[in-house]
């Protein structure tokens, strides 16, 4: 006897009334999302879990798949079988050996749903533990420290035998928050915080800008890799490559060198919120933490922030570089972040970058530039890409 099904267990702490229908219904959705690379398998919602029947399918790759899905706590693979004695047994037992000698402890907790089964819950604690000493001799009981909770829940049609459970995401489904628009550069920062904003329950589209040729294609399939790699936690991603050359070099012939990242940040901000509310976006996401790099202080994000009035969130606010360095390889973007293509803020960047920003020069400075026009033509030629996991990129114009 083998694991035939998953038991993905969700936090529902903090959620009530319609909220939960609706977070509910997200999960389940983005799971099924998720396993159509298995084809066959089966998601339902029973008594507040889901389960997952694996069919032909193995366990490992289809938890692995579950364990990038936000908004599940555990993920454990279950034996369901018929709610007959013997098999009960059978499969506590299959479960336990399949551990081997990693536990050394257990204590048996069971759950008679279904009140016409003939033995109560603490009866069946007793004879399975007594059961499973008898045929595993490596085995003692703790009910206090167990190194495995070896769960039965008999349940109206079927009974269910399961282990410990991997740690899932935790977080909220993706997309129960809204859309939010990330601003993705080639850097390790802004994939963290598209992570985070997903683990939040925001569905997530980017946009990245490209001064072609001062950066190279190499530099935009670069962000293109990265907004993939989140597309494991997303789902489907938008991303939007807006053309950033004419502007760059219309700030470096016009504006003051300490002051170029500042009206270049406005600028970015600008036509991010344009493409955000064509895309029914409600905010937008940057990586910048606080005192990081110059460009980071509260001066310069009030500066920034002023051309806009849609929310930017930043997720890494109160992290620090070590922090953020951790979760980008853990989810794997680190490898790809650290290529060393220029990016177009490193390429224009001055020598001493105003820490202090004040507002009123900023709008003077970009008074000098036809800012409009130059806006509207980066919003009219950005081309959009849009990422799924596992397949190649579409790329398409508006
Ligand atoms: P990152 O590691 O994300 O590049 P950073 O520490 O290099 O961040 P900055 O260069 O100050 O910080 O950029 C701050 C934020 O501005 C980035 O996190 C990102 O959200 C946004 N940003 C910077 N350059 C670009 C770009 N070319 N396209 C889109 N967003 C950008
Ligand atoms: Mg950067």
């Amino acid at each position: 006897m083998k694991a035939n099904c998953i038991l993905l267990r969700y936090g529902e702490l903090a959620l009530k009334g319609k909220n939960k229908k609706e977070f509910e219904n997200r999960l389940v959705k983005n799971i099924r999302e998720k396993l159509k690379q298995f084809p066959g398998c089966e998601v339902t919602r029973v008594h507040g879990r889901i389960f997952v029947e694996l069919k032909e399918h193995h366990s490992e790759p289809v938890m692995e798949a579950c364990s990038e899905v936000f908004g599940l706590v555990g993920i454990s693979p279950a034996i369901r079988t018929e709610k007959d004695w013997e098999k009960i047994k059978q499969a506590a037992l299959a479960i336990t050996e399949e551990q081997g000698e990693r536990i050394q402890t257990f204590k048996v907790n069971s759950k008679r749903a279904d009140k016409k089964f003939p033995i109560r819950s603490l009866e069946m604690n007793h004879r399975l533990g007594g059961f499973l000493l008898g045929k595993l001799s490596h085995l003692r009981v703790d009910v206090h420290h167990p190194d495995m909770t070896l769960s039965v829940e008999v349940r109206s049609t079927h009974a269910y035998v399961y282990g410990n459970s991997l740690p899932g995401l935790g977080g909220l489904p993706v997309g129960v928050s809204g859309r939010v628009m990330l601003l993705l550069s080639g850097g390790i920062d802004s994939p963290v915080a598209g992570y985070l904003a997903l683990k939040r329950g925001a569905e997530l589209q980017a946009v990245h800008f490209h001064s072609f040729p001062f950066t190279s294609e190499r530099a935009k399939q670069k962000v293109i890799d990265l907004a993939r790699i989140l597309t494991r936690f997303g789902g489907h991603i938008r991303l939007h490559v807006v053309p950033f050359t004419d502007i760059q070099t219309e700030i470096n012939r016009h504006c003051y060198e300490s002051y170029t990242i500042t009206v270049m940040r406005r600028i970015m901000v600008r036509i991010a919120e344009r493409i955000a509310d064509r895309n029914k976006a409600l905010a937008l996401v940057t990586g910048e933490s606080l005192g990081q790099v110059a460009s980071q202080t509260l001066e310069s994000m009030r500066t920034i922030n002023a051309v806009t009035t849609m929310p930017i969130l930043r997720p890494l606010i109160g992290m620090d570089k070590q922090e953020i360095m951790d979760i980008s390889k853990r989810i794997n973007t680190y490898e790809t972040s650290i290529l060393p293509y220029e990016d177009c803020c490193t390429v224009f960047l001055p020598k001493a970058p105003k820490t202090r920003p004040d507002r009123e020069v900023a709008e003077r400075l970009e008074a000098r530039l036809d800012l409009e026009r130059l806006i509207q033509e980066a919003v009219d030629g950005t081309e959009v890409i849009d990422l799924r996991p596992e397949q190649e990129e579409e790329f398409s114009c508006f």
